[in-house]
């Protein structure tokens, strides 16, 4: 098809080593390609988990603990997955999970995603007390929460 050509010619250097960058490029040319993609990345990606998971694990835990030098939350266990939708997640026993591919994002939104999670020791729900606290270290989380819906990612 060729949608997809002009998708392949547009990110050949991204197929490996950015999965992420294709599988959003892939979600904004065609939704019903969707889960396809994201499943065929999830195998491949098995490798690049292992080699990559300690990488990710060190950069994770120093952007908690320099957020956190803000917030001051008490958290549990920080663990690095290999999740095939999601960002991150915190559970109600205050243990951080981030996905390893975090190391492919832009700095930006790999600061949110830090905060996002962080956030959520404290407010486990998106009220307006959570917002309230990623606005403390990120005022423009609006633009961010807007431009990571609008290239497929999943709610964190
Ligand atoms: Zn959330």
């Amino acid at each position: 098809m060729k949608m997809k050509t002009n998708h392949q010619s547009t990110s050949p250097l991204l197929l490996k080593k950015h999965q992420l960058v294709w599988i959003i490029n892939g979600l904004k040319k065609n939704r019903f390609k969707k889960i396809r993609r994201v499943k065929k990345t999830c195998r491949s990606s098995s490798k690049d988990y292992k080699e990559k998971k300690e990488i990710a694990r060190k950069l994770v835990k120093e952007k908690v603990e320099r957020f956190n030098s803000f917030y001051a939350f008490k958290f549990g266990r920080i663990s690095i997955r290999n999740q095939r939708t999601r960002w991150g997640s915190c559970s109600s026993k205050k243990n951080l999970n981030f996905n390893y591919r975090i190391i492919y994002l832009p700095e930006r939104l790999a600061d949110y995603i830090i905060i996002h999670e962080l956030c959520h020791l404290k407010e486990l729900n998106h009220t307006k007390k959570f917002w309230a606290l990623v606005s403390k270290t990120f005022p423009d989380y609006k633009s961010i929460n807007k431009e990571l819906r609008t290239n497929g990612f999943k709610c964190l």
